[in-house]
């Protein structure tokens, strides 16, 4: 999977929406990289971190979600995470989509027709969190969960034998 260069979006998206404020002495005040074959969970992410006294920051864009999709969602997706570093980094406000964000938002928006920015990363996000199987020993029902849970029983079972109380006859049981 090959992906496109995300410096010359950034220079050009710095200059066209945020006034050149995102490159200090020529350098971009966020580092940019693409992930790994991991980060399934979300297409973009801004994130911060202070390393010895000194803030850095990165923003970091799916390579399995957003490589195959069209490049306006790559557009849209760096876009998204630009305006967090700006909030951050350049207003220095502390929020995560808050009237800040959402006014800058709303102007790249109106500014331009290539791509959209929402709040929601409209396309779907391949998500595995609900990876493990359980199952009712009473009705015999499988339900998903996140992560294995000890002495979890089985709510239908329990509202419909039990009065609602919890009863070991309606166990759920992990070892699928
Ligand atoms: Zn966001
Ligand atoms: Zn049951």
């Amino acid at each position: 999977m090959s992906v496109i260069p995300l410096i010359p979006i950034f220079s050009k998206f710095n200059k066209l929406f945020f006034d050149n404020s995102l490159l200090i002495n020529q350098k971009p005040i966020v580092t940019l990289r693409w992930s790994d074959n991991r980060l399934k969970t979300t297409a973009g992410i801004y994130k911060r971190k202070r390393v010895s006294g000194v803030l850095t920051s990165e923003i970091v864009l799916s390579k399995p979600i957003l490589s195959n999709l069209p490049t306006n969602e790559i557009h849209s997706t760096l876009c998204h995470e630009m305006i967090h570093a700006w909030v951050d980094r350049v207003l220095k406000v502390n929020e995560i989509h808050g009237p800040n964000f959402q006014r800058k938002m709303k102007e790249i928006n109106s500014l331009q027709d290539n791509f959209k920015i929402s709040i929601k990363h409209s396309y779907p996000i391949v998500r595995n969190d609900f990876k493990y199987k359980g199952v009712c020993q009473n009705c015999g029902e499988i339900f998903s969960y996140r992560k294995r849970m000890k002495n979890l029983a089985c709510k239908k079972c329990c509202l419909k034998f039990f009065d609602g109380v919890w009863n070991k006859k309606c166990l759920i049981v992990f070892d699928l």
